[in-house]
């Protein structure tokens, strides 16, 4: 058996039941039978999708470390922070560890996760190769995944914004737009990334 991915054993996330794959078409998805959990989805065009989704995140990404990202004025006193220095803002004066914690959570490990996800599939889009050590990083992308904390980061900052709004007048700068316009791509990025057909694009070429 080597071609396509008939018979692909899975266990169901939910309720752990072993399901053998059916061949799936674009468009359609498998569901557990017993619990209705959907196991995998198979999206039109997704490996140019998540390609041009990540490459979308990161360049916003950088613009987004580049620029001012809010400008606050109080009392005749003007500061602008980047996004490295407004998370320092955000979280108080002095709070190191938890500052750096959220540095890895919104920018780190997201960026980890997009360049993973091209040193993977880049090469199996252009030439159908698989670079080295490219299982290894694919496991470790896909564990990384709980920890990235885009869109959290987003609503805690929000809600941040609402009080510091009350005591100074916020601006927002060009990296604002740029991170909120990464979080955007990266959901993108997550909604088509599908654990079970990033395996099987990449079995498929490992064994042909
Ligand atoms: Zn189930």
């Amino acid at each position: 058996v080597e071609n396509d991915d008939k018979g692909q054993q899975t266990a169901c996330h939910e309720c752990d039941l072993l399901i053998t794959l059916p061949h799936l078409e674009v468009g359609s998805k498998a569901v557990c039978p017993r619990c209705g959990y959907i196991l995998t989805k198979r999206y039109k065009n997704s490996l140019n999708r998540i390609l041009a989704f990540s490459v979308t995140s990161i360049v916003f990404l950088v613009v987004s470390s580049l620029f001012p990202f809010l400008s606050f004025s109080s009392k005749g006193q003007d500061r602008t922070v980047t996004l490295l220095q407004s998370i320092d803002v955000l979280v108080h004066e002095g709070q190191l560890v938890l500052a750096i914690m959220i540095l890895v959570a919104i920018i780190v490990i997201p960026a980890i996760f997009l360049f993973g996800l091209l040193y993977i599939l880049a090469p199996l889009k252009h030439s159908g190769t698989v670079l080295p050590y490219a299982k290894n990083v694919l496991r470790f992308i896909l564990a990384l995944t709980p920890w990235s904390m885009v869109e959290i980061f987003l609503i805690g900052m929000m809600v941040s914004l609402v009080k510091v709004s009350s005591l100074a007048d916020v601006a927002f700068g060009l990296s604002f737009w740029a991170y909120i316009l990464f979080t955007l791509f990266m959901t993108l990025v997550l909604l088509h990334v599908d654990k079970i057909q990033l395996w099987q694009w990449m079995e498929k070429h490992v064994h042909s």
